[in-house]
């Protein structure tokens, strides 16, 4: 099996021969087909697993240049990760110009802020930052179609699923969901739960 299969977009398929992607990995195989669907997802899986190319490419073939404001948000719990996901989106996205980037505590909010009034297809962010920049009204969520959580436990482990819980309040409803998470712990199957539609359970 490779990627053909998933019929993607010359600017993502020519991406994926540049990373040398040729096989799609055991995560990639379960996701890309539902995420592509656009089913909500609940993932259990590890780092290392192909996970960020897992929910990047389907996103990466979703999105529509020509909109302006962002339509994915990926919220990860911490920077190191947010620049990663920023990094492997900006990859996968490249021959389809897709602009992501990141915004974290510890870098100046100005500079997030200009960044954020130019045409941003994905913000990668951790939820402090991410609530930072809601409250002062720097980043518009009316147009996003795709939240991922990534590292959910981690979220949990470090205080995180509280501010989490309050961006989900802020997100269009009609949006696919996509939860990553190495374990499934009770706090983040209820979170799951109720902002949801539905999931579609994958485990590895
Ligand atoms: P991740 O689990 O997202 O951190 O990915 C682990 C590593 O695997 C990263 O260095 C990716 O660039 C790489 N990778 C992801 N998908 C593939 C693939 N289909 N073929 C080869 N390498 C991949």
């Amino acid at each position: 099996s490779n990627f053909k299969e998933y019929n993607l977009s010359e600017d993502i398929t020519r991406a994926l021969e540049l990373l040398k992607y040729k096989t799609p990995t055991e995560v990639q195989k379960k996701v890309i087909p539902k995420a592509l669907d656009n089913k909500d997802l609940v993932v259990k899986s590890q780092t290392g697993s192909g996970k960020t190319a897992s929910f990047g490419i389907p996103i990466c073939e979703k999105i529509e240049w020509e909109e302006k404001k962002p339509q994915v948000l990926v919220l990860t719990p911490t920077r190191e990760l947010a620049v990663q996901v920023r990094e492997d989106i900006t990859n996968i996205g490249r021959f389809k110009r897709i602009k992501a980037m990141s915004v974290y505590g510890k870098e100046p909010f100005s500079k997030q802020k200009e960044e954020l009034k130019q045409k941003t297809h994905v913000v990668v962010g951790t939820p402090g930052r991410v609530i930072d920049h809601i409250e002062r009204e720097t980043l518009h969520l009316d147009q996003i179609k795709y939240l991922v959580i990534d590292e959910a436990d981690e979220m949990l482990n470090m205080g995180f699923i509280e501010k989490v819980e309050a961006i989900i309040k802020e997100l269009p409803v009609n949006r696919v969901t996509m939860v990553f998470s190495a374990t499934l712990p009770k706090d983040v199957e209820k979170l799951c739960y109720k902002y949801m539609n539905d999931p579609v359970n994958i485990e590895i």
